[in-house]
């Protein structure tokens, strides 16, 4: 734990060293005895303490300094340290400024110069201002500080990165702390752009993207080696057990994933129905396993890095990044899934991350405590999220289309939402707006059939309406069906007895595509099961088609 910090701020240097030396000789082993020599200095290195959030028990500045005064000065550095003890080095006819600063800055003391001796003048009355310090200060959390607003769609998104990668950070609400609107003021100019996010070392971000996040949070995101025999895209259940087989069989693999390791399966609250977990296994806890699985063998794993195009130069596959970095490999597995199709009503857009998520967003359960909250959809993934959300919400109300569970959910799903008392299932309606001023206050949704209207109110909707492939990087470079998801193997459009574009004399090894030595596995393949066994059997077994082709090369 780092010491706190006494600032000294003087721009004589007669009385900065004098007094520097005094503060060193009797409290250097509790404190940082840091000066600066002007006031600008000052609010700087304050500056620099807060966003390190180092901890400031004591500034000690003198009154009479060019460009601010010493009161001016403490108003300014008080924001960003609210619980700092103030004193202020007065000259005697600097007495009457200092005694107004008493109500104006919250002046603890004001000490006149010279303090000889130090023992009797200066010792006493800072022995006390940093005891009381002590006895009321905590200390304070020096990992990752994330400082947002829960109005921020920005915010959301960069808690929601770090917490499914497993980084540690603490949150703060601008919104709430005074200190920490300060702070975030004074990095980012002001607070349009949220969050501002503090690291260790002292540096900040404003409104990361997820690659500079990762690379300052400390995950992988460039690869070590020149060549491949194996790059999988996309870091599901499907690509981490791809990743799993490459590699254990000796292959050298990386694999890119743009968002968080887990994939769909990562957000999901508990997974049931997966072989050897009979009572179930979170999601995150499932990508953590596999994750560690895949490097214990080798994989190198390259996080909040986005593929955006892949090109064929024979023999070799290449696999473009968004950061304009190139992988070159002799084979690509594309296992990059798919995610949840976007309503489409007048004020999703504008609360989508402020009351409105797509998925089980598990980072705003705990602000769902005690609220009303909707749940739209009617397949699985709807019902667990309602389970999951019933634990922390007053209410939850689903709202179905459909007249019934049973045609697109698992039985014990439904069993379970009908026995769960704080949930109650709205059936033949859709969704055709929602209102709020700046964050979700209610849904409005109207009957199918009757045409009828009726709002709900409600602080969060959470949506599991349908899935769209994501495949945009592969457009007109792999055979995809109509819906955009890859065609595999014999499922190839065939035209004059032969695969469409097809140049080898060979037909295409399963999960094979439209080109040689690409293959793709899981949710974004045409015809896939889409389940989470599914897509490790998938993402295994097409190891061993990568094998046939590796032979060819
Ligand atoms: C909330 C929820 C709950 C579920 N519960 C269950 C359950 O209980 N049981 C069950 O069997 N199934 C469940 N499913 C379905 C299951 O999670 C999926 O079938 C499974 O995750 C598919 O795995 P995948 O690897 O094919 O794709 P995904 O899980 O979709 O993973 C694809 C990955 O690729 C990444 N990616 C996408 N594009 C790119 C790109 N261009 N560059 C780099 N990376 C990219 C994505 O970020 C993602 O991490 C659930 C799904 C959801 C959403």
């Amino acid at each position: 734990m780092a010491k706190p910090v006494i600032l000294v701020v003087d721009d004589d240097p007669a009385v900065l060293g004098a007094i520097e030396r005094d503060l060193r000789q009797r409290y250097r082993t509790e404190y940082r005895v840091m000066k600066s020599a002007s006031p600008e200095e000052g609010l700087d290195t304050a500056r620099t303490l807060a966003a390190r959030n180092s901890q400031v028990a004591l500034f000690l500045v003198d009154q009479r300094m060019p460009g601010m005064t010493g009161t001016e000065l403490l108003r300014q550095v008080t924001k960003l340290h609210p619980t700092a003890r103030r004193v202020l080095l007065t000259a005697y006819a600097d007495t009457d400024v200092a005694i107004a600063g008493i109500n104006e800055v919250g002046l603890d003391h004001y000490l006149m110069k010279p303090w000889d001796p130090p023992e009797q003048r200066l010792y006493p009355v800072l022995d006390d201002l940093l005891g009381e310090w002590r006895a009321r200060v905590r200390p304070s959390f020096d990992g990752i500080r994330m400082l947002g607003s829960q109005w921020s769609p920005q915010s959301f998104e960069a808690k929601e990165f770090l917490s499914r990668n497993r980084v540690p950070y603490e949150w703060v609400d601008v919104d709430v702390d005074e200190t920490a609107r300060a702070l975030a003021e004074s990095l980012a100019g002001d607070l349009t752009h949220l969050p501002v996010v503090i690291f260790p070392d002292g540096t900040h971000l404003v409104a990361p993207n997820a690659m500079q996040l990762a690379t300052k949070a400390g995950l992988q995101t460039q690869a070590n080696r020149a060549f491949y025999d194996v790059i999988v895209i996309g870091g599901g259940p499907a690509g981490l057990a791809n990743a799993v087989y490459a590699a254990s069989e000796g292959l050298r693999t990386v694999l890119v994933e743009s968002r968080a390791a887990g994939g769909q399966a990562g957000t999901s609250s508990l997974i049931e129905n997966y072989l050897g977990f009979p009572g179930g296994v979170t999601g995150a806890d499932l990508a953590q396993r596999a994750t560690m699985q895949a490097r214990r063998f080798g994989a190198e794993l390259l996080t909040g890095q986005e593929v955006v195009s892949l090109r064929r130069e024979d023999p070799y596959r290449v696999v473009v990044l968004a950061d304009g970095t190139e992988l070159t490999g002799y084979s690509v597995v594309i296992t990059t899934g798919m995610s949840a199709r976007t309503l489409q009503a007048p004020g999703i857009e504008a609360l989508h991350g402020v009351g409105v998520y797509y998925g089980a967003a598990m980072t705003e359960a705990a602000r769902c405590r005690g609220k009303d909250v909707c749940v739209v959809g009617g397949a699985n993934s709807a019902g667990q999220g309602a389970l999951f959300f019933s634990r922390y919400a007053r209410r939850v109300t689903m709202l179905i289309r459909a007249a019934s569970l049973q045609p697109m959910m698992s039985q014990y799903l439904v069993d379970r939402i009908l026995a769960t008392e704080n949930i109650d299932v709205t059936y033949g309606v859709e969704v055709c707006a929602v209102n709020g001023d700046g964050s979700l206050e209610s849904v409005v949704v109207k009957n199918v059939e009757s045409g009828a209207v009726r709002t709900i109110s409600s602080s969060a909707m959470f949506i599991f309406i349908g899935v769209q492939p994501h495949t945009d990087a592969f457009a007109g470079i792999v055979e995809r069906d109509e819906a955009g998801f890859v065609i595999t193997g014999a499922d190839l459009p065939r035209e004059h007895g032969r695969p469409r574009g097809w140049t080898l004399e060979r037909e295409p090894l399963s999960f094979e595509t439209s080109i040689p030595g690409v293959f793709a596995a899981g949710d974004v393949r045409a015809n896939a099961n889409r389940r989470v066994a599914a897509a490790v059997g998938e993402g295994s077994a097409a190891i061993y088609s990568v094998h046939r082709y590796l032979r060819t090369v």
